[in-house]
């Protein structure tokens, strides 16, 4: 008679194991016991298990029935034997002659030629095998479904045994490091400058499994199904939300989720694992790690992104089974956290600005996506374009954000993080001598008065104003004020904000952009209108002008809020001047009507128009004479120009801002403007504006003001302070006739050359 599993099965199996695990003996005594009862329960000769060494190694670490003197002497190397095939392919191998499959390695010091039958499974971890656990038998036979599924589950219990340093003393004798404590750098993006050092908040947390083994496995299946119908409800009620509205791709999204919530291989999957003895969450964190690393495996790059679904699903699963608030709410982070996200949304990380979060790390956010200029105004370092953070993080792991260099330190040593806090130190002794400038003005060594202002949008951003010395608020980006709010405001709500605005500005000037709403800026509550290219598509001045009543509300609120003073509205994506005339028409209407109604009209209204669409570039001139000012916002402009989107990681990083057709782009519109004598009313607002390298660019093109995130204002007044405008016109002349990808190495050549400040610690 074929052997088969012993009577009790699995779950047997499980609550020994659970008992050998709790005794106070060694580790290599526990491992040993552990394969005894494994191999007594399967009814097997053999049971034993290798773990991998540093360098992919796996050493046999515990045997019953193959030779004693095999332990911690036997290593395969990295692919070798049938161990090395389980790792590589982490799917499970089940043999009836062992002997005679190609990649069996024989090693005479095991004594195992005998054997013939032979079943291995993976021990998995996160997305890696750890290590192999493998039963054999004398006699050929090929072992059930029942007896892998068994021996998985084993194998699962093992790999959160060995993660959780219970085997400590036998992994200290070499560099077994299996437990996620490893020192991790990345090098992403710095987007949004600054340091911060603190623990990790994860976005979209992965709940931790204390349970394991179930005591009552009848009641665990219920749990299960009770939580898998849950599951299936809520991606229900996200299809048929009206708030959401979905079209397009977000609804394949959803409905591939809705797909796999309902794949009865899934649920079968589940269900099995829990049959073997396992808790609920834990049969969902083993199924997912098998599906894991099987995918991960995979060549289809269509299956490995539905991976991330896969894995957000069975995160949830686990939230809703072990109840940590409804899966799709996020807690709130302690102050001085650092989050760490795979993706977020600019309106997300509002919601975590009243935190005081200390920084972000955010796997796809792109230099001037939305989510970098609200981290900006919010003082935020932030690195993005760092590709897998957000599964290696632990909630609570100690991380560095340097939001200057674009290094991230997950878990690191402490050398490490006394030389951070030096760096900490060093930056607030810069901070001191930018603030020792605050009241100097922005003046070129040959005497080119420069006007700094700040970008703003909240009512936090108000203070800098004045605690940076800036002139004023070159663009104020009143959607931001639309998106923190759980509703749209009112026009009384906007009327108080706006009046804060004002008085937080004093005499200072302030230009307040209409509504520049769409693309990737929507507030929670608007209905999400699904577009194939949302940043081409329904947003802006062409959503303020096909709904004007939004346009006259906003316009009427800052007319009332002015009381009397000088109103500056600068125009978002403005692509043709007949725009610009339309919405100046509407303008026109509320003032009238402010006038009839005997309201206090403004001592004067400018109204300028954003330069960010190229198609405007070619109406330069008729811009010029209709516009009161113009603004150029390089982010919008330069991702038409260079056909490459500004929140896509993949291509945002491919074209440099410092390039000669940026160089050339930049001095046709100052020469234009030049001519027609407008040159003082021509600023530049995009994000490169803040950059002390690009501003001594964009100033040596003839640009005489800048507007920028309030930390950057003490830099950029230090490199204008420290250069001379007429020697650096000469050179961008020449550096835009290069045909080199990116002027910045020599720019920045130059500017060391000529002792240029460039804001780098020393
Ligand atoms: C720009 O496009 O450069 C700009 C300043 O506007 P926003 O970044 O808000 O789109
Ligand atoms: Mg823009």
């Amino acid at each position: 008679m074929p052997p088969t599993l012993a009577a009790g099965g699995p779950r047997v199996l499980l609550r020994r194991l659970r008992e050998i695990m709790a005794e106070q003996t060694s580790a290599q005594d526990r491992l040993n016991k552990l394969v005894s009862v494994i191999a007594a329960n399967m009814v097997a000769e053999v049971c034993s298990i290798y773990l991998r060494r540093a360098g992919g190694a796996l050493e046999l670490f515990a045997t019953e029935g193959l030779s004693a003197q095999a332990v911690h002497n036997t290593r395969l190397a990295k692919g070798e034997g049938l161990v090395g095939l389980i790792v590589e392919t982490a799917v499970p191998l089940n043999l009836s002659d062992a002997p005679a499959h190609p990649k069996f390695s024989y090693r005479p010091e095991t004594g195992e030629d005998p054997y013939k039958a032979f079943l291995g499974v993976p021990v998995v971890r996160g997305d890696q095998v750890i290590g192999v656990l493998t039963v054999q038998n004398l006699t050929a036979r090929h072992y059930d479904e029942e007896e892998v599924e068994a021996l998985l589950t084993v194998a699962m219990v093992l790999a959160e045994v060995v993660a959780q340093g219970a085997l400590y003393d036998l992994a200290e004798l070499e560099d077994v490091t299996l437990a996620p404590t490893k020192p991790v750098h990345y090098r992403g993006d710095a987007i949004a400058d600054g340091l911060a050092i603190g623990q990790i908040f994860l976005h979209e947390p992965r709940v931790k499994v204390e349970r394991m083994i179930a005591d009552d496995p009848v009641a665990e299946l219920q749990r299960l199904e009770d939580a898998l119908l849950e599951l299936r409800a809520s991606v229900d009620a996200m299809l048929e939300s009206s708030d959401l509205d979905l079209a397009g791709e977000t609804r394949e999204v959803i409905e591939a989720y809705r797909l796999f919530a309902n794949d009865q291989g899934w649920r079968q999957r589940l269900s099995d694992a829990v049959r073997s003895g396992l808790t609920a969450e834990a049969a969902v964190e083993r199924v997912q790690d098998e599906t894991r690393t099987r995918m991960n495996r995979t060549s289809d790059a269509y299956l490995r992104e539905r991976l991330h679904d896969f894995d957000d699903l069975a995160r949830r699963l686990v939230r809703y089974l072990v109840r940590a608030g409804s899966p799709w709410e996020s807690h709130a982070p302690l102050p001085g956290s650092v989050v760490v996200a795979r993706a977020m949304g600019p309106a997300e990380l509002l919601d975590y600005g009243h935190s005081q979060i200390a920084g972000l790390v955010v796997e796809e956010a792109t230099q001037n996506s939305h989510i970098a200029i609200v981290a900006r105004s919010l003082n935020l370092p932030l690195v993005g374009t760092v590709e897998g953070i957000a599964d290696t993080a632990r909630a609570g792991d100690t991380i560095v954000v340097d939001g200057e260099t674009g290094d991230v330190h997950l878990r690191p040593m402490s050398d490490m993080l006394v030389a951070f806090h030096a760096k900490q130190a060093l930056r607030a002794q810069r901070v001191a001598r930018f603030a020792a400038i605050r009241d100097e003005p922005a003046v070129t060594r040959d005497g080119v008065r420069i006007s700094l202002n700040i970008n703003a949008g909240l009512l936090v951003d108000l203070p800098h104003l004045n605690e940076s010395g800036a002139d004023g608020v070159g663009l104020f980006r009143t959607e931001l004020q639309f998106m923190v709010g759980a509703a749209m405001p009112g026009l009384k709500d906007q009327v108080q904000f706006y009046r804060k605005v004002f008085e937080a500005a004093g005499a200072k000037p302030v230009v307040f952009r209409t509504l520049d709403l769409g693309g990737d800026k929507v507030p929670s509550y608007g209905r999400r209108v699904i577009e194939e290219n949302p940043a081409l598509g329904w947003r802006a001045i062409r959503v303020s002008l096909d709904r004007p009543a939004l346009l006259r509300y906003q316009v009427r609120a800052l007319v009332s809020a002015a009381e009397g003073r000088r109103l500056r509205i600068l125009l978002p994506m403005i692509s043709q001047v007949a725009e610009f005339q339309h919405a100046r028409a509407q303008i026109d209407r509320e003032l009238e009507r402010a006038s009839r109604m005997g309201m206090p009209l403004p001592e004067k209204v400018d109204i300028g128009a954003m330069v960010e669409v190229p198609s405007l570039l070619f109406e330069l001139n008729q811009i010029l004479a209709e516009a009161d000012f113009l603004s150029i916002g390089s982010n919008d402009l330069l991702q038409f120009i260079f056909a490459a989107d500004r929140t896509n990681p993949v291509v945002s990083r491919r074209y440099d801002t410092l390039s000669p057709a940026v160089l050339n782009l930049v001095r046709g519109i100052t020469d234009t403007a030049g001519k027609a004598g407008r040159l003082p009313s021509i600023s530049v607002c995009g994000e490169m504006a803040g950059r002390p390298l690009e501003a001594m660019a964009l100033i040596g093109l003839g640009i005489t003001s800048l507007s920028m995130q309030a930390a950057s204002i003490g830099p950029v007044k230090m490199l204008i302070r420290s250069i001379d405008t007429r020697a650096l016109r000469p050179v961008l002349d020449r550096l835009s006739t290069l045909s080199a990808p990116s002027v910045r190495d020599a720019l920045t050549a130059y500017a060391d050359e000529h002792r240029a400040e460039l804001g780098r610690l020393v």
